[in-house]
Parts: C-alpha cells; sequence; structure tokens
C-alpha cells in the first residue's frame, strides 16, 4: 500500500472529521474503517441509517452492531435493577454478567446509528474541563467557535436574509437595554457553512398525539412553575439549546431538540467523508473493513499501523461471536475394517474447541479420546485454521492406527456453515 502522511483509524464522530479536514488541508490521508458502509450495501440498511425515526431500530442493526458489556454500578443488586443486563452470552454461553451497550462498527461509526441529538455543552462544562486539566484550550470561548465551524444550521434565519437583520435588530435594543456586551453578535454560537447540517424537527407533528400532548403540557407546566426558562430568553431564543445566550442563565427548562438530519435524512461524518474522497480522491483513501491491530514505532515516532483485511472480525461483533459449527459431526475412514472419528465442537473462552473421538463402531462412538484441537476465533480465518489443525491430528491418528497410510485419500467431510450467512 502506498505511503500517507497520515493513518487515522475509526470513521466515527472523532475519527471521520479528523480525517475529511486533514485531506481538505491538503494531506494524504488513509481511514481505516473496521465496519462496512452498512447505509450502501443494503436497502434496509440505508433506510435504517436515513430515516430519522428508526434511529431506534438502528442501534440494533446486526450488520453494523458491536455489543459491549459495561458495569453502571459496583454494586451486584443495583446493577441487576437494569432491563438490559445481559448474564449470558446466548452464543458463547460465556457468562457476562453486565449491561448491553450497542455501539456501531460502520463508516461513521455510532454517528450512524445514534438519536441525531445535536446539543452543545454547556460553557460551564467546557470551563470545568479546562480548570480540572489545567489547559485553557478547552475554556467555552474557545472551544465553542468550532461548533459555529462544523454546523450549516437551517432551522434559525440564515445571514443576510431579512428574517436574522430583523431578529439581529432586535436582539442588539434590548441588549444594549440592558447593557449586555453581546449586542453585536446575532448568530448566537450557530454555523452555517460547516459540514454537519442540523435542522429542527417540525414542533406541529406533536399535534397528531394525544398522549405526546399530555406528556408535553406536563413537562411545561412543571418547567414554569420551576421558572424555567427565563421567559425573555425562551421567546428570544425560540427554546433552542444551542443558542449561546441561554448561558447566561443556564440551558436548563424545555427545548426544541437540534438534530443531525438534512432534508429529513440522517447527515454526519460519513457524508462529510464521502463527499471529501469524491472531490479530493488523491488525498482520502478509505479502507473499509480494515481493522487496526497494531501501531509501529520508530522509536517514538509512529510510522506505521498494521490492519486486518475481513469483515466481522472484532470480538464485538456478533457476527463474529456467532460462528456456526455442528456440535457433532461423525467422519467415517475405511481401513481394512472402518475407523470412526467422532467430533464435538463448541465455542469456550473465546476459542472453537473440537474434541475428537475415535472407535470402530458408530454406536459406541467415543470409546477412545485422541485430543482436543482448539483455535482462538476472532482472528482471521480462524475456521479455515481450526479445520486444517483437525486434519493434521486425524492423519496422525490414522497413521498410529495403521501402518504406511495412504496420506492422499481424502478422508475428511466437515460440513461447516458459512460463517457470514
Ligand atoms: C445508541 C447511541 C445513541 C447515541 N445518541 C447520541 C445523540 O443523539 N447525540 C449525540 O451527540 N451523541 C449520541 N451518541 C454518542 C455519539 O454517537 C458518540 O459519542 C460518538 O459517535 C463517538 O465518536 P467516536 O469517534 O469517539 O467513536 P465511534 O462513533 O464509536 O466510532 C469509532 C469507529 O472506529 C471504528 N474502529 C474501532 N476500532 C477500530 C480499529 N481497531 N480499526 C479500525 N476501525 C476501528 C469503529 O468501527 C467505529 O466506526 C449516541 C451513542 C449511542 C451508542
Amino acid at each position: 500500500m502506498a505511503d500517507f502522511e497520515y493513518i487515522v483509524v475509526g470513521s466515527g464522530a472523532g475519527g471521520g472529521p479528523l480525517a475529511a479536514n486533514l485531506a481538505r488541508q491538503g494531506r494524504s490521508v488513509l481511514l481505516l474503517e473496521a465496519g462496512g458502509d452498512s447505509c450502501a450495501e443494503s436497502e434496509k440498511g440505508r433506510l435504517l441509517y436515513e430515516v430519522p425515526i428508526f434511529h431506534g431500530l438502528s442501534t440494533e442493526f446486526e450488520d453494523c452492531r458491536w455489543d459491549y458489556f459495561v458495569r453502571h454500578y459496583s454494586d451486584d443488586t443495583q446493577q441487576r435493577k437494569d432491563s438490559k443486563l445481559v448474564i449470558q452470552d446466548p452464543v458463547s454461553g460465556q457468562r457476562v454478567d453486565a449491561i448491553w451497550y450497542p455501539r456501531a462498527g460502520t463508516l461513521g461509526g455510532c454517528t450512524a446509528h445514534n438519536a441525531m441529538i445535536t446539543v452543545t455543552p454547556q460553557n460551564y462544562d467546557w470551563d470545568g474541563i479546562a480548570k480540572t486539566t489545567n489547559d485553557p484550550s478547552w475554556l467555552s470561548a474557545n472551544m465553542n467557535r468550532y461548533f459555529e465551524r462544523l454546523e450549516n444550521c437551517q432551522y434559525q434565519p440564515r445571514p443576510g436574509s431579512v428574517k436574522y437583520v430583523l431578529s439581529g435588530l432586535l436582539w442588539s435594543l434590548i441588549a444594549l437595554a440592558k447593557r449586555n456586551t453581546t449586542w453585536r453578535d446575532w448568530v448566537h454560537g450557530h454555523g452555517f457553512a460547516g459540514w454537519l447540517t442540523t435542522s429542527e424537527a417540525d414542533a406541529r407533528l406533536v399535534l397528531k398525539d394525544i398522549e405526546i400532548i399530555r406528556i408535553l403540557l406536563k413537562a411545561v407546566r412543571f418547567a414554569f412553575a420551576e421558572k424555567l426558562p427565563h421567559p425573555l430568553l425562551g421567546f428570544l431564543t425560540k427554546l433552542d439549546p444551542n443558542d449561546s445566550r441561554n448561558d447566561y442563565n443556564m440551558r436548563e427548562g424545555p427545548a426544541l431538540t437540534p438534530l443531525a438530519v438534512r432534508r429529513g435524512k440522517r447527515n454526519g461524518p460519513r457524508e462529510f467523508l464521502l463527499r471529501t474522497a469524491e472531490q479530493f480522491p488523491d488525498r482520502l483513501k478509505i479502507e473499509l473493513h480494515a481493522l487496526a491491530s497494531r501501531v509501529l514505532f520508530d522509536g517514538r515516532k509512529a510510522v506505521a499501523v498494521e490492519f486486518l483485511e475481513g469483515e466481522h472480525l472484532y470480538e464485538a461483533d456478533p457476527r463474529c461471536r456467532a460462528l456456526q459449527l455442528p456440535e457433532g459431526v461423525l467422519l467415517r475412514y475405511t481401513l481394512a475394517q472402518a475407523l470412526y472419528f467422532y467430533l464435538r465442537t463448541g465455542v469456550a473462552e473465546g476459542k472453537i474447541r473440537t474434541r475428537v473421538y475415535s472407535s470402530d463402531s458408530p454406536y459406541d462412538r467415543m470409546k477412545t479420546d485422541i485430543g482436543e484441537v482448539a483455535t482462538p476465533m476472532f482472528e482471521p480465518q480462524a475456521d479455515a485454521k481450526h479445520l486444517t489443525k483437525l486434519e493434521r491430528l486425524l492423519r496422525e491418528w490414522v497413521k498410529f492406527v495403521k501402518d504406511g497410510p495412504d496420506l492422499d485419500e481424502p478422508f475428511t467431510s466437515f460440513p461447516i456453515h458459512d460463517r457470514h450467512p
């Protein structure tokens, strides 16, 4: 493979924009993504990715799901109250005893299955990080500029429009009267030329569902009883949590949720990457199904990344865990008399394990235990390697039983299911 100035591992919210921006700055970039592009690979994948209302389903989409299991509490009793507690992996039978936490291994990472909610952190949070890390580059004054650069806001008046000028003038008058120094700021923390399009769902849609109206009214009554939000700010910001004016009063209370949605479809790092690769094919190479396995160093400098090529190679991928082998297989090899091999296969502790028995009778097939073959299941070609080892063991046994075996005679017939049905 050609040399690149940068190798980025993972195309999620972190790696995706980094790789695209480096390429746009004239750098040559290789992006390694362990997953495929599930949105482009099937109609189901496309619908689950694009249609916002399907985001709950997309979280469990097998083609790109990576299952993690986490502990939320060290206290077992507390932990067991969670309905997502998994005691045993249904595929491997291994004990899990942890909360299921699905992530996505696909182009765009978790932005391909998340809820698209796009809400900026509060100034208070950024400033807290700056204080904790003793690093002023985390200060909100610095960090907020990045959101302005990446956003392409569709739900606030766009600069240059009549609505923008009118609402800007109104704000300037109010701010001057209140001696607020930001009276000249008419964008209020929003960006209008970035790669991530944000929009708001049509709030009128809730009018169709009486239950949702009830829940909303209850929430609004509660919020106003608690004096949330500040009435003037609520009116000026139209309940937009990303409007920087809310930071004068902390952002609590009802909000209309900004979403990473463009013309009714999910958008995110995936689209940014694909656009960039199309515009600058000589600068950005996206390698799908490439699981980075090792970073190589020359002294303290990272100079190369090793990766495994193939689908569903990562342990957290259910398709990787779902390696299917028949539980029991009986093989017959004809010597002077028949020789039977009985193979019992299962998965335990991350390994495919086959215990092999030999007998002269198909009815008493576990007469002699001749050994076990084990292969780590998360390495590439695990099933092929396993078969080779098994064949070796069987041949050795035949050799042991019979003098001068005919090694060319095909005696293995091992019905193994396709790993990726
Ligand atoms: C169900 C769910 C809902 C969410 N909802 C929201 C929301 O509404 N709003 C919001 O702001 N955030 C939400 N989040 C969080 C947000 O999506 C994540 O914080 C964000 O995507 C994390 O970005 P990341 O780049 O760190 O990791 P990820 O998005 O997880 O991306 C990591 C990528 O790296 C790849 N990768 C990993 N290891 C390797 C390797 N060795 N070699 C090659 N590739 C590799 C993976 O395949 C993946 O594509 C949600 C998350 C989840 C799981």
